[in-house]
C-alpha cells in the first residue's frame, strides 16, 4: 500500500499524541502572541497558554467561527509579519465576503508535503503525468497540488482552466494518466467527450483525485466505470491551508486526515457539545503547524464523522466519513429542514444515475415553493411523454414522502442548467 510519509502516516498513537501536544503548545503560545484576538480571548477565560498539559485542555478555548476572520479581514488574524509571508491565497467568498490567507516558507513546506500525501495515497507517483484541472489563482486548488505532484516526482501539467475540448486534447496528446478536479468538472469533461466523440480508449488515464465539492459513491462508481480509472476523495479548505487536510487511501472508506498538522473534532452545530466516535456533526479543525495564519477550534461547516477503527493500509491516521453537506447548505422550505443531498439520493434512485439538478425556491403569498429541475440525457427517452411523465411523479412521491414537501418537476434537456466550478445548485428567489 503506497504510503507517503511512513513515520507520520503510521505512526503509533502515543507518539502522534505526544507530536500532537509539543505542536499544539507551540501553536497556542504563538497565537496568545501575536494574534490580538485569541490574546483577548485567552484574556477574557483566564486561559494560560503555558498550562496546557494535555490534549484535552484544548476544549477550554471557545470555537472559532468564519465570522471572526471576516471581522479580521484583511490581516488581524495573520501571526507573523507580512515580511515573513511568502504567499497569499483567498477563499472564493461564494457564503460572504472572501478571507485572504498567507503562508511562510515552512507553510508552503508543510502544504506540499500534505497534497502530496493525498496525490500518493491516490496512486500517483514519479512515473505518472497528471494534469491539474483546478483553476491556479487565488483558490487554493491548482497551485496547492501543483506543488505537491512535483514533491512527487510526477510530470505536472498545470491544465488550470483550459477550456473543456483543449483539456481533453491535452489530456489525449500528453498520455496524461491521472487529474486532480472538483467532480462536477470530471462530469463536465465526460460529457464533452462524447460529443466531440472522444472515446476513453484513445486516452491513458487511470486515476481521478477528486475535491472541492460533496459527491457520492453512485458517482464515483459511474464515473470508474465510464472512464476505466480508480477515483478517490480528498478535503481541504483555504482558511485551514487549501486541499490536503484528510484524503481516501486506496480502501476508499473514509478520508485519513493528517493529524500531525490538525486536530479534529465533532461537535454539534446547535449546542456545541463535542460529539463521540461515529456520531455526525460539525467538523471542527486545529491547526498545530502553521505559522502564518494559525487558527484554533475553527468550526469548518462541513458535517461529517470521525472513525477511530485502524485501517489496513497501516495509516494509523483516523478517518473522518465523506463530507455530503454544509450547514450552510440548509434549505428551510415551510419550516421543514432539508439538504440538497437528499434530493440528489431521491433523483439517483429515480433516474439510475448521478442527475445534473437544481433547486428554484420561491414564494407563493405565505408559502414557500420549490421546482426541481433535473437534466434527463439524450438517450433517456426524451420522446416517451408518458415514461417522463411517470418520472415526475415519482419524484413528487418520493420527496412528499421523504421530506413531507410537495414541489414541482421540471425535467430539462442536457447541459441547460449552468454549472461552474463550484456548487450552485440552489436558486433562493424568496428574499430577493
Ligand atoms: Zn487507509
Amino acid at each position: 500500500m503506497p504510503v507517503w510519509n511512513e513515520k507520520y502516516e503510521t505512526m503509533k498513537r502515543d507518539e502522534l499524541e505526544q507530536v500532537q501536544l509539543e505542536r499544539l503548545q507551540q501553536t497556542l503560545n504563538r497565537v496568545y502572541r501575536r494574534v490580538s484576538y485569541y490574546q483577548n480571548l485567552f484574556n477574557k477565560i483566564s486561559f494560560d497558554p503555558d498550562t496546557i498539559s494535555t490534549l484535552g485542555d484544548l476544549k477550554k478555548i471557545p470555537y472559532t467561527s468564519k465570522d471572526t476572520l471576516r471581522l479580521a479581514y484583511p490581516y488581524d488574524m495573520f501571526a507573523v509579519p507580512l515580511r515573513e509571508v511568502v504567499r497569499m491565497q483567498s477563499t472564493s467568498g461564494t457564503t460572504g465576503q472572501p478571507l485572504i490567507v498567507g503562508y511562510t516558507k515552512n507553510d508552503i513546506e508543510h502544504w506540499t508535503e500534505l497534497t502530496a500525501r493525498v496525490l500518493y495515497a491516490g496512486g500517483v507517483t514519479k512515473d505518472d503525468i497528471i494534469q491539474i484541472c483546478f483553476p491556479y489563482g487565488l483558490f487554493t486548488g491548482g497551485i496547492g497540488f501543483h506543488y505537491g505532484a512535483e514533491k512527487i516526482g510526477a510530470s505536472v501539467i498545470p491544465g488550470s482552466e483550459a477550456d473543456m475540448e483543449n483539456q481533453i486534447i491535452i489530456m489525449r496528446d500528453y498520455r496524461t494518466t491521472a487529474f486532480a478536479c472538483a467532480p462536477t468538472y470530471a462530469a463536465q469533461l465526460f460529457e464533452v467527450m462524447n460529443e466531440k466523440g472522444i472515446t476513453p480508449a484513445e486516452l491513458s488515464l487511470s486515476k481521478g483525485l477528486f475535491g472541492a465539492e460533496p459527491w457520492n459513491e453512485s458517482f464515483r462508481k459511474e464515473i470508474e466505470e465510464k472512464l476505466s480509472i480508480s477515483v478517490t476523495d480528498n478535503y481541504g479548505l483555504t482558511e485551514i491551508i487549501g486541499p490536503g487536510v484528510s484524503f481516501e487511501c486506496d480502501h476508499k472508506n473514509g478520508l485519513h486526515i493528517s493529524e500531525d498538522h490538525f486536530i479534529p473534532e465533532i461537535i454539534d452545530p446547535d449546542t456545541g457539545s463535542v460529539l463521540g466516535p461515529g456520531e455526525k456533526g460539525e467538523l471542527v479543525l486545529t491547526t498545530i503547524t502553521k505559522e502564518a495564519y494559525p487558527l484554533i477550534r475553527y468550526r469548518t461547516g462541513d458535517l461529517t464523522c470521525l472513525y477511530y477503527e485502524p485501517c489496513t493500509c497501516g495509516r494509523t491516521l483516523i478517518k473522518m466519513g465523506k463530507i455530503f453537506e454544509r450547514i450552510d447548505d440548509m434549505i428551510i422550505l415551510n419550516g421543514q429542514n432539508m439538504f440538497p443531498s437528499q434530493f440528489e439520493q431521491i433523483l439517483t434512485e429515480a433516474i439510475g444515475t448521478a442527475p445534473k439538478f437544481q433547486l428554484v425556491i420561491d414564494k407563493k403569498e405565505t408559502l414557500d415553493e420549490l421546482e426541481i429541475q433535473v437534466e434527463i440525457s439524450g438517450d433517456f427517452f426524451f420522446d416517451e411523454m408518458k415514461k417522463l411523465a411517470e418520472l415526475e411523479i415519482t419524484i413528487i412521491k418520493e420527496v412528499k414522502e421523504r421530506l413531507d414537501f410537495i414541489p414541482k418537476v421540471k425535467l430539462v434537456e442536457p447541459r441547460t442548467i449552468k454549472r461552474g466550478m463550484k456548487k450552485a445548485k440552489v436558486i433562493d428567489k424568496r428574499y430577493k
